[in-house]
């Protein structure tokens, strides 16, 4: 058919027009059903393209344009519903509204849904929801319609009823959203689960019986606290109660499914009464910590409301193990630490994500407020960092401290709806309704342990009392608390559900309330599950204890170092290399051939040889690993030819240890703090990660301040992390020169950390092998070099690496007489070597230099032993790049002061303070780093 032809015969045929938007309603309702369109309709939609055998959800233009092909292959009857009558033509276009008003409940419904259980929330008027958007009324009610993929069991229905039912399932108390999921299959499993059961299963006696307990329990806990301790903090669940009884559920199935691990997040929200109810920590503990009692083998320690916890809990499947982390007042930071902390656990149980299970619990504005939950949304599925889904839980009790309008909260309807970036469902659900709680939690559970994603259950509640209960609500909030000041308590609401159902009588429900307040009374546990730990699988008592000057042994062979060498230089000959990668192990065979030094790159890849050779397992992450941000490390070997990759670290030996090294997405905060939860899961594993330039950790200051460097002294979790933070001032600018060493020395104290600046191949190999020989588990700070990485001076032997030991501070190297030195100059890190080549030049014999490899702890006694061959000099100096007010010339300097003779100066050599890390411009920078050279060099 000519085109013009086939214009003309469109423009006047019935898919034109008016007629046109039917056929796209039709076309709409196949792709959500195809069952749902008469035989004829679906033999022409069906000859629409395809992908991978998927329909495309192309654009009605475009569908419109296989109209027009398709009718220049035959007569229109091929178009026909059969029926050629006007009436049929309207049965038909009803029948298509009708699943229209069906999908407009799945895609809506929530929106109308009967969330809120205070009733304060002001829903819009959605539409279509209502018959009459769809061209239907009450006068249809009788009618039968084809009830396409609505999986209530039945294909027909009268609109009246299919009307009912489609309130009932998704405008009751569970809001479902879910259509925004583009995969089919997890849109269809979701749809059956809830409309084939109207949102509503029915619900057994036992489990009746124990939903009560569960919230008997948790406000009697509350209300026993307040009691007890009145005006104390302790962040009250009361209006959130429904959480017990549905982490208690969560565990409980979770554990039938064969679950074996629980991690929990929570902020400090109900975070007592999930200690005391659901882990089954004694209260009688909690009493004594809310007297001012603590555990006297912390440092530091931490209030009441954030400390984790561990115990084991009973399910039909099995004991389940139970750890709720640490958490600090960082609402949101947990998550990540909780994901990391199970895949740890994942990798040790065979990556089989059914028996590790991450619960997240979030506040709701923090949800919406906070980036990080973005971050681990976005890291959910990614290689490096995925476990499987979590289940994420929102207490959404309506109120942000004292924050709770919604404009000024955030810019969504729903907190919830950062989830939909990667297509979680959501959950909506009103906690005064245990029952819809309960399902939706079975619901979360399930699919997430069926597709391995990310789903979000939104318990809209309230909070009883304000921020924390010495607070006043009434100030902020007047209407919602007066409201909430006449509103039952959750176990009364469903007390008298059970009462009026006859499942209990008034005295039964009595008697659970007393029975719950004796045993507060006795102090005991009061979690019928709970069991002592058994489930763990990590026994952390070897590395209990230890300092960082714990002796350790680590040499290796010079033999073993070179068959280490040989397999990391091979590769398999149809692997090729890019050409200056090529080069890069072109140079590596040579320095296993004994014609040139080992660089950074080969030491480095080394030591991770030689630990995974010796049994320890290596994760890495980090934005740029595989390759190094400055083109060193090529752990990771792309395949010009087909773009595959090969890691010779992998083909070590049969019997190594695994290693995986990770580009991670281009996150700091979540991707430390995910390490962090691994490294604190797992010593038995180098966990490392590195910053693509060391200030980018600036992004995660808050994993260094809460967690890494306070995890012990506050809580006494051990963790063994390493960090690389590239650092060194090669004219870069502000942003790529500082890993702001001084903020990490700032942070030192109680030997909480070693922060280290190692300046050979040599040093970094045996620094790194350290950290997993010594059976201690510290986190390690290395300020990692950049220029150094090629400097043809930061070289070393591999007997240098054999020798095993990493020293903390290194002595002169040149042949100079002590007894003619007149000033010794202490550095640390890149600007050795400056110094070096300058005194060299200047053929100077009467400067020593003396190198600080760990800054801290400080290695007093070692360096006490180096500068005892100068205890005449009285001129000593700190010579640094950084500016005065960084680096580590204030945060250091008392130590420096400790191990100078008696009497001796101790001067500073370096840039000027200034508010900026480094200067812009390369000849500034060049013109500083050649005075503060000079000047460290030059006797006064
Ligand atoms: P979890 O599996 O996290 O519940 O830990 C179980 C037990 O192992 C805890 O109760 C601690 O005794 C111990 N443990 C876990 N993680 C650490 C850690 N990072 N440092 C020291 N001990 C730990």
């Amino acid at each position: 058919m000519q085109e013009s032809v086939m214009k003309a015969w469109w423009d006047s045929s019935h898919m034109a027009g008016a007629n046109a938007a039917y056929v796209e309603a039709l076309y709409e309702a196949y792709l959500d059903d195809p069952q749902s369109v008469t035989d004829s309709w679906r033999s022409i939609f069906d000859a629409l393209p395809k992908v991978d055998g998927v329909e495309l959800e192309s654009n009605h233009s475009q569908i419109r344009e296989q109209f027009k092909k398709l009718a220049a292959l035959g007569p229109l009857a091929r178009c026909s519903t059969g029926k050629s009558s006007d009436t049929s033509n309207q049965s038909d276009e009803k029948q298509v509204k009708v699943l229209q008003l069906i999908n407009a409940y799945r895609f809506r419904g929530h929106q109308h849904a009967n969330l809120d259980p205070l009733g304060l929330w002001q829903q819009e008027r959605v539409r279509d929801l209502e018959l009459s958007h769809h061209s239907l009324s009450e006068t249809d009610f009788d009618t039968v319609f084809n009830v396409g993929s609505y999986a209530i069991g039945k294909e027909t229905m009268p609109l009246g009823e299919l009307f009912k039912s489609l309130n009932r399932t998704y405008c009751s108390s569970l809001g479902a959203e879910y259509m925004h999921i583009t995969d089919t299959e997890q849109k269809r499993w979701l749809q059956q689960r809830i409309e084939s059961v109207e949102a509503r299963p029915e619900v057994d006696r036992d489990t009746k019986i124990n939903i009560l307990k569960g919230l008997v329990a948790a406000d009697g806990m509350e209300k026993y606290l307040g009691s007890k301790f009145p005006g104390a903090k302790r962040f009250s669940l009361e209006g959130g109660d429904a959480l017990i009884p549905m982490l208690k559920g969560l565990i409980t199935e979770a554990g039938t499914q064969g679950t074996k691990e629980v991690v929990v997040g929570m902020a400090h929200r109900g975070r007592l009464n999930v200690l005391v109810n659901v882990l089954g920590k004694n209260p009688s503990v909690l009493f004594d910590e809310f007297g001012g009692k603590h555990d006297e083998s912390l440092g530091a320690g931490d209030v009441k409301y954030h400390a984790g916890y561990s115990s084991d809990f009973a399910t039909p499947g099995g004991n389940v193990h139970l750890a709720l982390a640490f958490n600090p007042s960082h609402l949101e930071i947990v998550n990540p630490v909780v994901m990391g902390s199970v895949r740890a656990r994942l990798d040790r149980r065979e990556n089989d994500e059914g028996k590790v299970l991450p619960v997240t619990i979030h506040g709701d504005s923090a949800i919406a407020g906070q980036g990080v939950v973005q971050e681990t949304f976005n890291m959910s599925q990614t290689r490096g960092f995925a476990v499987g889904g979590t289940v994420r839980i929102v207490i959404n009790n309506q109120v942000g401290f004292t924050t709770s309008k919604i404009q000024d909260t955030r810019s969504t309807q729903y907190c919830t709806d950062i989830a939909k970036m990667v297509q979680a469902p959501i959950l909506h659900v009103n906690s005064d309704d245990p029952e819809a709680v309960l399902f939706v939690t079975k619901l979360a559970l399930d699919f997430r342990n069926k597709f391995k994603r990310d789903v979000v259950i939104d318990l809209v509640c309230y909070r009883r009392h304000g921020h924390n209960e010495s607070d006043e609500p009434n100030a902020t909030q007047p209407v919602m608390y007066q409201k909430i000041k006449k509103h039952p308590v959750p176990r009364e609401i469903y007390a008298d559900q059970l009462i009026a159902e006859g499942v209990l009588g008034e005295q039964d429900v009595n008697k659970l309330m007393e029975d719950y307040r004796a045993a507060m009374d006795h102090g005991a546990c009061v979690v019928e599950e709970w069991r002592p730990m058994t489930e763990h699988s990590v026994d952390w008592h070897p590395f209990l204890g230890h300092d960082w000057d714990t002796p350790y042994d680590g040499s290796i062979s010079l033999e073993t170092l070179k068959h280490l060498g040989e397999r990391l230089v091979t590769y398999p000959e149809d692997h090729k290399l890019q050409s200056r990668v090529n080069k890069v192990y072109t140079d590596r065979k040579a320095m296993l051939a004994g014609d040139r030094k080992l660089d950074w790159g080969m030491a480095e890849l080394l030591a991770y040889a030689s630990i995974v050779k010796e049994g320890t397992s290596i994760r890495f992450s980090g934005q740029d690993s595989g390759r190094g941000t400055f083109f060193h490390r090529h752990a990771v070997l792309h395949n010009q030819t087909d773009s595959s990759a090969y890691m010779p670290l992998q083909h070590i030996s049969e019997d190594q240890a695994p290693i995986e090294i990770y580009d991670s997405v281009l996150s700091e905060e979540a991707v430390m703090a995910f390490e962090y939860g691994y490294a604190t899961a797992e010593p038995e594993c180098l966990t490392i990660w590195e910053a693509q330039f060391g200030d980018f950790a600036n992004g995660a200051q808050v994993v260094f301040d809460q967690f890494l460097s306070s995890g012990e002294a506050k809580w006494g979790r051990l963790c063994g992390l390493t960090v690389l933070l590239p650092h060194g001032y090669e004219g870069q600018g502000p942003e790529h020169s500082s890993a702001r060493l001084e903020r990490f020395l700032q942070l030192c104290a109680d030997h909480n950390w070693q922060v280290c600046v190692p300046s050979t191949p040599a040093q970094v190999f045996n620094m790194i092998r350290r950290q997993v020989i010594r059976p201690m588990r510290k986190p390690l700070i290395v300020m990692s070099p950049k220029s150094l990485l090629r400097h043809p001076m930061a070289v070393s032997s591999l007997e240098e690496l054999s020798e095993g030991v990493f020293h903390n501070v290194i002595g002169e190297i040149d042949e100079l007489t002590a007894k003619d030195v007149k000033r010794v100059v202490m550095c640390s890190g890149k600007v050795y070597y400056d110094l070096l080549d300058q005194r060299r030049k200047n053929e100077q014999t009467d400067v020593a230099i003396i190198r600080l490899e760990q800054l801290y702890p400080f290695p007093q006694e070692e360096c006490a032993k180096i500068v005892a061959e100068y205890s005449h000099v009285k001129d000593w100096v700190w010579c640094q790049e950084e500016p005065q007010n960084q680096g580590a010339w204030y945060c250091s300097q008392h130590h420096f002061w400790q191990v100078i003779p008696d009497g001796a100066k101790l001067t500073y050599a370096g840039r000027p303070a200034s508010a900026s890390p480094a200067v812009g411009y390369l000849s500034v920078h060049n013109q500083q780093q050649k005075n503060l050279v000079e000047d460290a060099l030059t006797i006064k």
